[in-house]
């Protein structure tokens, strides 16, 4: 298991010689791979590890997988943080790998004000972490008419444009395939999109040991949890829902319900003149 500390502390740099810094490692990070044995997308028995996998065994694996992906990608691994609980935990995780890893956040207009306040809190915890938004004008309550195209204006496009201008080749998620209905066919390591490797390191997890994890480290969670959301999104289409399925809250009332906001399952790599 990896040695560092996720309370390490490391000198970011300006933005400018960040910028500079992780192009130069980027290149060279591509460069070390050429003519390597990479790592690849492969198909596992997935339901078999979610059962029959412990606790301390997940935590291993999902740390192995982020150490390995990291050993070859470097800095052009970036981890996606929704500021939800799974993504704290890959947080979490990833910088017990290094606290040199770097992350970013989709955010929209419609974030509630709990969740803001959360994500301002772990972007000075971790000036690591780039936010990214998209201010294009909408229409009014677009959605409740049409919740697919509004998720893609406004969470689809910033995701693309995070892993273009973050030159990113491998990007790590808070997937699980036991949320819910939509998630069941994800593996582990996936290629979606030519020339990026998508890491789903907790997949196998379930919610519970999501917040056995969180407690043991005494990770900080959005305080919307507390008042008893299970599955958080933007404001108006998370519920709090005493329903079984864990994301039964999302979407209320809309064809969508339960359902996916698009970044596992648009294509990420940008398409010039592909639009949205
Ligand atoms: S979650 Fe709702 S408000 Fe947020 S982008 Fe998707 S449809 Fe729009």
């Amino acid at each position: 298991m990896p040695a560092t500390s996720p309370n390490t502390v490391f000198d970011p740099g300006t933005p400018g010689q960040l910028k500079k810094k992780y192009e130069s490692h980027s290149q060279a990070s591509k460069d070390k791979r050429k003519g390597q044995m990479m790592i690849k997308a492969i198909k596992e028995d997935i339901p078999a590890l979610v059962e029959g996998l412990n606790f301390k065994q997940k935590v291993e694996r999902a740390l192995a997988l982020i150490e390995k992906a990291y050993k070859e990608f470097g800095d052009s691994l970036v981890v996606a943080n929704s500021l939800g609980k799974d993504s704290v935990a890959v947080w979490h995780l990833a910088k017990r790998v290094s606290p040199k890893i770097r992350g970013f956040i989709v955010t929209t207009r419609f974030k509630p004000p709990e969740t803001v306040a959360f994500m301002h809190e772990e972007v000075a915890l971790y000036p690591e972490l780039q936010v990214f938004r998209n201010d294009a004008e909408v229409q009014d309550k677009l959605y409740e008419t049409e919740p697919d195209r509004c998720c893609d204006i406004l969470k689809v496009e910033p995701t693309r444009r995070a892993i273009k201008e973050m030159n990113v080749d491998c990007w790590v998620t808070g997937l699980r395939c036991t949320e819910g209905r939509t998630r069941v066919d994800f593996q582990e390591i996936e290629q979606r999109d030519e020339g990026l490797l998508k890491l789903n390191p907790i997949l196998i997890w379930y919610e519970r040991e999501i917040w056995e994890y969180l407690a043991l480290h005494s990770v900080p969670v959005n305080p919307l949890y507390a008042e008893g959301y299970r599955s958080l999104g933007c404001a108006p289409c998370s519920h709090i829902s005493t329903d079984p399925n864990e994301r039964a809250g999302r979407w209320v009332g809309t064809s969508k319900c339960g359902g996916e906001c698009g970044i596992h399952t648009r294509p990420l790599k940008l398409v010039e003149g592909a639009g949205i």
